[in-house]
C-alpha cells in the first residue's frame, strides 16, 4: 500500500500500485474474521480527487456556514461547474492561516484551473492534489502500515532522531530525520536530515509524495 486518505463515514481510501495488489489486500481483509466483522471493503466509483489548498486565512471562515461561503467565492472566482465541493479537514500552516483538504467532484476536479493557483477573492491561493503517503509508526519509514513493519520486533523509532525509543523520551539536541539520513548514506546525497520525520518539508516526504502523485496521472497500473 503506499498512500491513504481519509474520506467520509470514517472511511479511509487505500491506495495500492497495481490492481493485483488490491486484490491482494481485499482478500486478506475479507479473509480474516476479526477485520471483516468491523469493516467492508470496496472498490471507489471512480476516483475521489482530492486537492489541498494552501495558506487558508481560518479567521475569517471557522464555522460550517462561512466554510460553504467560503466554497461559493472558490466556485466563483474560478467559474468551476456544478458539483460537490467539500472540506475534508485543516491542517494547521504559517501565520495562522490552515492548508485546507478538499474533496471535488470529477466533474468539477475536471474544470479546476492548471496553473496551480485559484483565484479567491481579491486573492489567489496555492494548491495541489492532495495525497498522504503512509509512514510506519514502528520503523517511521514510508510505503508500509506498522501492522506490515518488517521491523516488528523491538523498541518503536524515535520520530525526532534515528534511535529506538519513544519521542518522549528523546535525548537529542536537535533533530535528525532518519529518512533522509538512511536516504543519504545509500546514495552519497547531501539532503538536509536536522528535521523530524513528521516534518512535511523533509525530503523523503517530497520524494515519495511527488512520485504519488504522478503515478495516480500516469500509471503504473499495469496488471
Ligand atoms: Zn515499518
Ligand atoms: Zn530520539
Ligand atoms: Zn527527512
Amino acid at each position: 500500500m503506499v498512500a491513504s486518505r481519509p474520506i467520509r463515514d470514517a472511511g479511509v481510501v487505500l491506495v495500492t500500485e497495481t490492481k493485483l495488489m488490491t486484490e491482494t489486500l481485499r482478500q486478506a481483509m475479507e479473509g480474516c474474521p476479526a477485520v471483516a466483522d468491523k469493516v467492508s471493503v470496496r472498490a471507489p466509483k471512480g476516483r475521489v480527487p482530492h486537492i489541498i489548498v494552501h495558506n487558508v486565512p481560518v479567521g475569517k471562515y471557522a464555522t460550517r456556514d462561512k466554510e460553504e461561503r467560503w466554497i461559493r467565492r472558490l466556485r466563483k472566482g474560478n467559474t468551476l461547474p456544478e458539483g460537490d465541493i467539500s472540506v475534508r479537514f485543516g491542517r494547521k500552516a504559517k501565520n495562522g492561516t490552515e492548508d485546507w483538504i478538499l474533496a471535488l467532484a470529477p466533474e468539477v476536479s475536471k474544470g479546476i484551473p492548471k496553473q496551480g493557483r485559484l483565484n479567491h477573492g481579491f486573492s489567489s491561493l496555492r494548491y495541489r492534489e492532495f495525497l498522504e503517503p503512509t509512514r510506519c509508526f514502528k520503523c517511521q519509514r514510508f510505503g508500509h502500515m506498522k501492522s506490515q513493519c518488517p521491523d516488528l520486533a523491538g523498541p518503536d523509532y524515535c520520530t525526532k532522531c534515528t534511535g529506538r525509543h519513544l519521542p518522549k523520551d528523546c535525548k537529542a539536541k536537535r533533530p535528525t530525520c532518519r529518512n533522509c539520513a538512511e536516504y543519504n548514506s545509500k546514495t552519497g546525497a547531501r539532503n538536509p536530515t536536522s528535521h523530524t520525520v513528521r516534518d512535511q518539508k523533509c525530503g523523503t516526504y517530497l520524494r515519495v509524495r511527488d512520485h504519488l502523485v504522478l503515478m495516480t496521472q500516469y500509471g503504473p497500473d499495469t496488471k
